[in-house]
């Protein structure tokens, strides 16, 4: 006779189903699916390398690939905004659209490493049409305002998960 087993947070249900972690049997209601099998919710709650901010290789090398995609499509895109008006505004809308790419590539892990290296991938455009004048002492804060506005909206872009 196949052994019953109960689902440990609801006893009077039957399941064929258990944790991959503890082994408790979970029902079809409690199971959480993992990159790891089936868990309860206990152990599913810090599933090792899903959890914010904690990265998979293969996660990290796609944030930063697509950090580096993004200050490379930025420079063009950066030289176009710094002849538009609003350039603040339209900084900050690049930068959060550039944010949300990061993230997303990253698996929306949102992680510091997503948060640094969205930062850079917006800044380091905007760096690359200043540096000019930043090393001859003549930048006004006029052109580094929409480079902050950038990457700070690059950073929150992270944030929203
Ligand atoms: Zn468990
Ligand atoms: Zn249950």
């Amino acid at each position: 006779m196949a052994e019953v087993k109960h689902c440990y947070r609801h006893p009077r249900r039957e399941t064929r189903v258990s944790c991959a972690t503890c082994e408790r049997p979970i029902c079809t209601e409690c199971m959480v699916q993992t990159d790891v099998g089936i868990k309860c919710p206990d152990d599913a709650r810090l599933p090792r390398g899903a959890r914010a901010g904690v990265m998979k290789p293969r996660q990290v090398a796609l944030t930063l690939l697509a950090g580096l995609g993004v200050a490379l499509v930025g420079i063009p895109i950066v030289y176009v905004i710094f002849n538009l008006p609003f350039q603040w505004l339209i900084s900050a809308a690049a930068g959060y659209g550039a944010g949300t790419l990061i993230n997303r590539a990253g698996g929306r892990n949102g992680g510091p490493l997503a948060i640094a290296v969205s930062v850079l991938a917006a800044a380091v455009p905007f760096l690359v049409w200043l540096a000019p004048s930043i090393l001859a002492g003549t930048v006004g804060a006029f052109s580094i305002i929409p480079m902050l506005f950038a990457a700070v909206a690059a950073g929150l872009a992270n944030r929203q998960n």
